[in-house]
């Protein structure tokens, strides 16, 4: 059986292999958040632009202050944005504030903290040696003008912001957002907001999903429930076909009423995998329909969350115009001992914490794939690889974090 590894790589290889490159937009930079440029950012200027004081204190020669003690006159001082037009000579010295440009002459910045007032009036007294370039951050030292800044395919961050931002790019061309559609499927699924009979149950994962896409960075297109009857699911399935991308939950198990697999087929597709050597998520489901990417992920709640993050995460990536992101797994200490018996990577609902510094890791008691409560009352899933499925307490083991949380 496939190990989640190599289906991540498949999914990936998969939808490289579709060649979509997505519509572009025009966004405000202020709402450019998550998003995968589509341009590059250049310099227009020079970073800083100007010889930069990075400290407030006294802008200096650093041959007048060869030795600690050297008693400087203050000629002026010197803003934040403020323009100058003396020049230190030797003996004197400026006030400077942090941002500000050094003045002609001067070498060196002292901070404040390293002088104190002088014998007279404007003499300030220098009680350390200044080194010439001492906190300044000279002209284009950061970036030239004409330098790329950001690549295009880059995901935009907030310091990408800032230094779109820096570069005065008020305005971004990046990529549209995937959208996703969202299907589940079970005769004994209802809405959330309807009043399940003795057998029914409410739809989770539609709303589970809709969440784990929007964290995704793509768009979420809630398609509603699907009865276990083909004509429907055919027609439904259909619907979801005309986005970037369609994921299903629940008929992919060997019920006889798990037909999802089936009325695929019937609509032309070719699948990559239809089992995975992981628990919960074994019979996740991956292909390739009408040219989409298709996903049936198991129903069981649970099994549902891990097989989007592990698969759909990465194709959503793509279809967002960038590279696919590696599993963001943490290290943390296994608080308690931990067996499995399956051969299989098991991804267990778990709680991390930081309780003096050092990341530890604690197993939720839970009651199988279908146990959202025990998934909610943790933060991640702690992961026991296939190759070694007994783990000793204080171990360092893989951390899956549940996205948005931590
Ligand atoms: P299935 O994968 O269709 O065999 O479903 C496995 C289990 O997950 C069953 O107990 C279903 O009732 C449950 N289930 C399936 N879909 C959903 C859903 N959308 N929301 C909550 N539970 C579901
Ligand atoms: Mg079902």
């Amino acid at each position: 059986m496939l190990s989640y590894e190599d289906a991540r790589l498949k999914v990936i290889e998969v939808t490289a292999g579709l060649r979509r490159i997505p519509a572009r937009e025009k966004l405000r930079l202020r709402h450019s958040l998550g998003r995968i440029l589509a341009q590059e950012i250049v310099a227009d200027r020079d970073c800083p632009p100007f010889d930069r004081a990075t400290r407030d204190g006294f802008a200096v020669r650093a041959a007048d202050c060869r030795e600690a003690g050297a008693q400087l006159r203050v000629i002026g001082e010197i803003r934040a944005g403020a323009e100058f037009a003396k020049a230190v000579g030797a003996g004197v010295c400026m006030h400077i504030m942090t941002g500000a440009a050094t003045p002609r002459g001067a070498d060196a910045v002292v901070m404040i903290e390293h002088t104190r007032a002088g014998a007279r009036e404007n003499e300030v007294t220098i009680e350390c040696v200044a080194e010439a370039g001492m906190n300044i951050a000279p002209r284009g030292s950061e970036s030239r003008a004409g330098d790329i800044l950001l690549r295009a395919k880059t995901r935009i961050g907030y310091a990408e912001i800032a230094i779109a931002a820096q570069a005065g790019c008020a305005e971004l061309d990046v990529y549209r957002k995937p959208c996703v559609a969202i299907l589940s499927t079970g005769d004994e699924l209802v809405a959330v907001d309807a009043q399940p009979g003795p057998f029914e149950i409410r739809n989770s994962n539609g709303v589970s999903l809709a969440a784990q896409v929007e964290l995704a960075g793509a768009e979420a297109v809630l398609l509603g429930n699907a009865p276990d009857r083909e004509d429907e699911l055919q027609k439904m399935i259909e619907r979801g076909l005309k986005e970037d991308v369609l994921v299903l939950s629940g008929g992919v198990s060997m019920g006889k009423y798990d037909l999802v697999e089936e009325v695929l087929r019937g609509l032309g597709a070719e699948f990559f995998f239809d089992a995975l050597a992981i628990r919960p998520g074994r019979p996740a489901v991956f292909g390739i329909c009408r040219d989409k990417p298709v996903f049936g992920l198991p129903g069981n709640p649970v099994s549902t969350m891990v097989t989007f993050e592990l698969l759909a995460v990465p194709a959503v990536d793509i279809l967002s115009g960038g590279d696919a992101r590696p599993l963001p797994l943490l290290k943390a200490k296994l608080s308690k001992g931990i067996e499995q018996k399956a051969a299989l990577t098991h991804f267990l609902p778990a709680v991390v914490e930081w309780p003096n510094g050092e990341a530890i890791v604690t197993e939720s008691p839970w009651h199988g794939s279908g146990d959202i409560a025990a998934l909610a009352r943790g933060n991640c899933f702690l992961v026991v690889h296939q190759s070694k499925l007994k783990l000793a307490s204080g171990e360092w083991v893989d951390v899956l974090p549940r996205r948005g949380l931590l």
